[in-house]
Order: C-alpha cells, then sequence, then structure tokens
C-alpha cells in the first residue's frame, strides 16, 4: 500500500521539459539551496536544472548508510513547513532528509520549475567586455532590466556535443559545497596511491556502494582513514561495525571435503579427530569468525568532537545561538565601540570556550587517544568545523577496532600502506581518503572568464557579499559606524547579475540557504537596491578580516558566531522585523530557528 502511494506521488510530481529560449531566472542546481531558491523565485518562473536524477544535492549522492543530520531537527527546517515529528529528539537519517525535501517541492509545487537529469556544462556572459565594472549590476543596482545577461549551456545526455543554450538574465548557483568533486592529496613522484598494492577509494566512491558492498569491501581488511572531520569520523566508524568479529556456527557432515581444514590450526585439528573417532560422530559443528581488523585514522588536524547538544547539563544553544551570546562576538565592518566590546569581552569569551573544552575532555577520552586539540573550542564552532560524534564511536576504539596515528607534518604512499612524518608505516589493504571536496571547482568548471578567477579571492574564501547598506547624510556621503541596512553572502560585486547561494556556512545550512533566497526575492523584486561596487568589494574585504579575527579556519565562510546579526541585516533589507521574540527576555536568552523567520 505505502509503495502504491509512493508510486503515485512520483507520477504525479511532473518536472519541467520545456524550457524557454530565454527566461528571466535560471537556478542550477537542485540541492536544499536550489529547492529554497525555486520557492522564493517562483514569481520569477525560474529554470531548476539539477545534473542528477534526483533533489536533494548531497542527501542523495554523498552520505553514507549510516549519515544522519547533525543539526538538531528543529533548527533544520524550512520556515513554512515544520518537521512532522519535530519533537522526535533523533537527528533525521539522510532518507528522511530526502522525504522532507520532496514533501517541500510537493507542497509548493516546486517540481515543474525543476529539469532532472540537465547538467550546466558552461554559462557565458552577455553583458560582453564593453560593459566594464561601471556598469555592472546594470549600473543602477537592480537586476532584471528585461535583458539577457547569461547564456547556459545544458546537457541532458552524457555526451558533451549535445549542449543546448538558453539565455536568462538572472543565473542563481545553488550548485553546492560538497560532494561531485573530490579533493585528492597530491604527492611527490613515486609516492602516491600508483606505489600501493592496495585500493585507494575517496569517500564519495564509498557513498556509491550499498549496505552489503560497503561491508563486503571492508571486512576483514586493514584499513586507513585519512581525516578527521565529520565523513571520515562516520566512515571509521562503519569500518569498525564491518569488523566486528562475527562467529557463525556450521553444522556440517564429516566427510569431503574436509570442512575443518581451512578453519583450524594443526594441532586443533589433531584434536578434533581425535575427538571424533572416540565419539564416533557422525555430524559435527565448528565455528569460523571474520572481522576482527583495526581500522587507522590519519589525522593531520586535530577538531574538536561533540558527543551532544548537552555541556555540563547546560543546553548548547546558550553558548553561541541567543542574542544575548553573540554580542560580544566580532561581526563584519563593525564600528569602534563594537570592536572595543568585543576585545573587553575577550576573557569571557575564552572561558566560555574553555568550559565547553572542559566537559569534552572530561566526557571523551582524548587525551587518551592524543585527540584533543591545542586551538580553543571556539575556533572549530566559528568555522562551522565542529563535527556530532555518532554513537558508540570510542567504544569502537575502545574495542581496538578504530586506532588513531597523528600525522602533522604529511603522509605518503608505500607499497604495503601509508608512511607518516615520523616515517613509521602503516600496514593497509585499504585506504579511504575522507579528504573533503573542491566545491569550487563546480562553479570554475561552469564560469567564463574574467569571472572563473574572481571565485576565490587571495584568501582563499568565496568574496560573497554581505553588503552594509549605510545610510546617507543629506549630503549624500556615508555615515561611519551608522549601519542601517545589511544584506547577506549571496552576490559577488564583480559578477554581475549572478547570485551565489549555499557558500556560506553555519549551524543550519538550511536556515542560511533559506533566508539569503528570500532577500534575493527581495532584490529580484526591487524592495532594495544594491550599492555601488567598491562599497560591496569594500564590504567583502571586512568580512574576510573579522572571520580572519576569530578562527584561524577562517576560509571556510562560516557565519555561525554572529548568524543572528546576519539574519537581522538581511530582514532589515526586506523591510521586516528585526527583534521576532514575543519579550525581551526570549529576544535575549531564547534560541533563534527558522520558524522565527515566517514570512509575514
Ligand atoms: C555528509 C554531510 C553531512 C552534512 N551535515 C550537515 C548538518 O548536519 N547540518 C547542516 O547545516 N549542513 C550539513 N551539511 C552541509 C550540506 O551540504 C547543506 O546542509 C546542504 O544540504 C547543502 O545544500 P546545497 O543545495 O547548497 O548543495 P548540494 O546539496 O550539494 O546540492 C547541489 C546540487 O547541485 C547539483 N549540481 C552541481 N553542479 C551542477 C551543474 N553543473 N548543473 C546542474 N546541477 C548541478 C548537484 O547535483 C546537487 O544536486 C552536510 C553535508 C554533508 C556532505
Amino acid at each position: 500500500m505505502a509503495m502504491q502511494q509512493q508510486q503515485h506521488k512520483q507520477q504525479e510530481r511532473c518536472t519541467r521539459e520545456k524550457v524557454p529560449a530565454v527566461g528571466r531566472v535560471a537556478i542550477i542546481g537542485g540541492g536544499i539551496s536550489g529547492l529554497a531558491a525555486a520557492k522564493q523565485l517562483a514569481g520569477h518562473d525560474p529554470v531548476v536544472f539539477e545534473a542528477t536524477a534526483s533533489i536533494g544535492g548531497v542527501w542523495k549522492h554523498c552520505v553514507y548508510r549510516s549519515t544522519r543530520l547533525q543539526t538538531p531537527r528543529p533548527d533544520y527546517e524550512f520556515s513554512d513547513m515544520p518537521w512532522r515529528n519535530r519533537d522526535d529528539p533523533t537527528f533525521p537519517t539522510h532518507g528522511e532528509i530526502i522525504d522532507y525535501l520532496e514533501d517541500y517541492a510537493d507542497k509548493f509545487d516546486l517540481w515543474r520549475y525543476i529539469m532532472l537529469g540537465a547538467k550546466v556544462v558552461g554559462v557565458k556572459f552577455l553583458g560582453g567586455p564593453a560593459a566594464g565594472f561601471t556598469e555592472l549590476w546594470s549600473g543602477t543596482g537592480e537586476p532584471l532590466q528585461g535583458k539577457p545577461m547569461w547564456e547556459v549551456g545544458v546537457s541532458t545526455s552524457d555526451s558533451d556535443d549535445d549542449v543546448q543554450w538558453y539565455k536568462f538574465e538572472f543565473v542563481v548557483m545553488c550548485t553546492g559545497k560538497y560532494g561531485d568533486v573530490p579533493r585528492m592529496p597530491v604527492f611527490p613522484p613515486g609516492k602516491g596511491p600508483e606505489v600501493f598494492k592496495g585500493q585507494v577509494m575517496h569517500s564519495l566512491d564509498y557513498c556509491k556502494l550499498n549496505e552489503q558492498e560497503t561491508v563486503e569491501l571492508m571486512r576483514g581488511k586493514k584499513v586507513v582513514v585519512v581525516g578527521y572531520k565529520k565523513s571520515a569520523i562516520d566512515l571509521a566508524l562503519e569500518c569498525a561495525q564491518a569488523n566486528q568479529v562475527t562467529c557463525n556456527v556450521i553444522i556440517t557432515n564429516w566427510g569431503r571435503p574436509d570442512p575443518i581444514s581451512d578453519t583450524y590450526s594443526a594441532p586443533e585439528k589433531v584434536t578434533l579427530v581425535l575427538i571424533r573417532r572416540t565419539l564416533h560422530l557422525e555430524k559435527f559443528f565448528y565455528t569460523t569468525c571474520e572481522g576482527g581488523q583495526a581500522c587507522t585514522m590519519l589525522v593531520r588536524t586535530l577538531h574538536w568532537v561533540v558527543p551532544s547538544y548537552s555541556i555540563w547539563g547546560l543546553p548548547f544553544f546558550l553558548f553561541y545561538s541567543t542574542r544575548f551570546s553573540q554580542l560580544f562576538y566580532e561581526r563584519p565592518n563593525q564600528g569602534v565601540l563594537r570592536s572595543l566590546l568585543c576585545r573587553l569581552m575577550a576573557p569571557l569569551k575564552a572561558g566560555v570556550s574553555k568550559f565547553i573544552e572542559s566537559y569534552l575532555s572530561w566526557k571523551l577520552p582524548l587525551s587518551e587517544y592524543g585527540l584533543r586539540p591545542e586551538h580553543p573550542f571556539v575556533e572549530d564552532y566559528a568555522s562551522c568545523q565542529m563535527a556530532i560524534l555518532p554513537d558508540g564511536f570510542f567504544d569502537m576504539a575502545g574495542r581496538d577496532l578504530i586506532r588513531f596515528r597523528r600525522s602533522a607534518g604529511g603522509w605518503c604512499f608505500s607499497e604495503n600502506g601509508v608512511v607518516l612524518d615520523d616515517g613509521t608505516e602503516v600496514e593497509a589493504d585499504l585506504v579511504f581518503l575522507a579528504t573533503g571536496f573542491e566545491g569550487k571547482d563546480k562553479l570554475r568548471s561552469v564560469l567564463p572568464e574574467p569571472f572563473r578567477g574572481l571565485v576565490v579571492n587571495k584568501s582563499a574564501m568565496m568574496p560573497l557579499y554581505r553588503h552594509h547598506h549605510t545610510r546617507t547624510h543629506s549630503s549624500g556621503s556615508m555615515a561611519d559606524g551608522e549601519v542601517a541596512r545589511a544584506c547577506r553572502g549571496t552576490i559577488h560585486p564583480l559578477i554581475p547579475n549572478m547570485a551565489f547561494v549555499g557558500y556560506v556556512e553555519s549551524v543550519s545550512n538550511l536556515h542560511t540557504s533559506e533566508l539569503r533566497c528570500r532577500w534575493l526575492a527581495g532584490l529580484l523584486g526591487r524592495r532594495f537596491p544594491l550599492p555601488a561596487v567598491e562599497e560591496m568589494v569594500r564590504h567583502v574585504d571586512g568580512e574576510t578580516e573579522a572571520m580572519r579575527r576569530t578562527t584561524r579556519f577562517y576560509r571556510r565562510h562560516c557565519i555561525s558566531t554572529y548568524s543572528i546579526h546576519d539574519s537581522d541585516a538581511m530582514c532589515a533589507d526586506l523591510g521586516s522585523r528585526v527583534h521576532r521574540k514575543p519579550n525581551w527576555l526570549a529576544e535575549l536568552f531564547a534560541p533563534y530557528n527558522n520558524q522565527d523567520y515566517k514570512e509575514e
């Protein structure tokens, strides 16, 4: 019955088959960001080009069997569609997330905008070189001027020759930061995978295997997992689970082929034969055991890991996710007074970080395994690198099924495994590279020059806009520090009529993407203009500086320590309420999540 219902649902989901030769808005990617963009920009009849046969992005193509969301359920939901079981304290599985996203597309009839199996292979700029910087963003800050600015090349088959071109006024890039393009470590000649006798696999290829295949791949093998972020941790746990010793009892007749020949050592065989003869046995049973190999994690940079969202009995949101707690953290392009406040509050911020570190060090055997990071917890939090530990991870380490080796100075392959920076060798049959993804390459492969080179700035961050739209005096000059409105990392000032959603991270990327798409709808709907290009460029530099001062891992473009301020800025641009709680107590001390940003 459930199966029939599901089939019926699939049939009702009529995706887009025809694309007009000239359209207003193209959205590239059908993950969470692409869906949020389609919903918010529905008024422009957008075309969503999704390369694969399904929506959901990473939750469909970049997950293991055990992957779950690590953001609490109520923080990872669209403002206009709460989870049906939002009080369920478990973290949703990847399958649950896909169901939720499909329900979202059903609810808002988003399928009609989506073209599946449509890979964008390139975009061309129609503005021409003569457009120059002054004419960027149409020179007025209003992107939609009724003339096509981009041509989008789409392939719906495996052949690169078969590309259809469509013109659009505006393009929204939602190709995602993770998945699709693996980040591969580079080795000097003779030290790479070519010298290794075993198998090398990136975590992305592991995601393509089914459960049975993953177990068969890892069972009984010496495995090395390179990396110590969420995908590496989950992979090591799956490997340990596959390698738990399992014994099967087999009942068999004596006779040929001799069932014990491969299973037991010579003295054991002699004993068994003696027993059989003495007791005149016709049948006997024996056991075979599989697994038992340890998985070694190769850790280059340590990060703090967290067992749950509770610290010494206090809910985690109290530390970084209330308006009060975010008051003391640096924001991009803040004024002198705020900078002073942030400096004065440095001991308090360090105290909060230490408080959390003390709990993690007490709760988890970090020192025992040499896994206690030297840097403060807040630096991981501020760069969105906090991994929630899957259940049973350190139990497996306790059973010696997961081991840890540090190699801060790098490593390379040898014939029989990997060699660490201190010269020691770890033997392996299989080496997993959980080394991350090259999300920006997806953009580079599509964007034309000169825009391709602008995707990464000198700090290797993606220079996206969080412009401060400053109030002007009657004289027309900007009032220093008098920030009236600000908008969020969505556009690149030097890439006109294009937006980027899903490249800035926070504790809930869904919330971050949804609010950005709403802001974008405001921009395209002329609810506010963009400031001058120079001002936007200045702002991006300010944002990079703020991140640089907060965390050594600033390249990741994460806003988790000032996410409420970020949302405030977008609400202000849109002319909607900034303070969204019923009273000042809640305003200061209750956590903000997407339900607070329901459209009014
Ligand atoms: C294992 C894992 C766990 C995570 N856990 C969390 C979490 O707990 N909390 C959290 O907030 N975030 C988490 N994230 C981050 C996650 O990436 C975001 O939450 C969110 O799903 C990103 O959505 P997206 O639409 O921006 O990108 P994606 O999901 O990557 O979607 C991009 C889509 O674009 C398509 N595409 C790419 N290139 C093209 C092209 N040229 N033409 C057409 N289509 C194209 C892809 O096929 C894909 O469908 C996790 C990510 C991973 C990988």
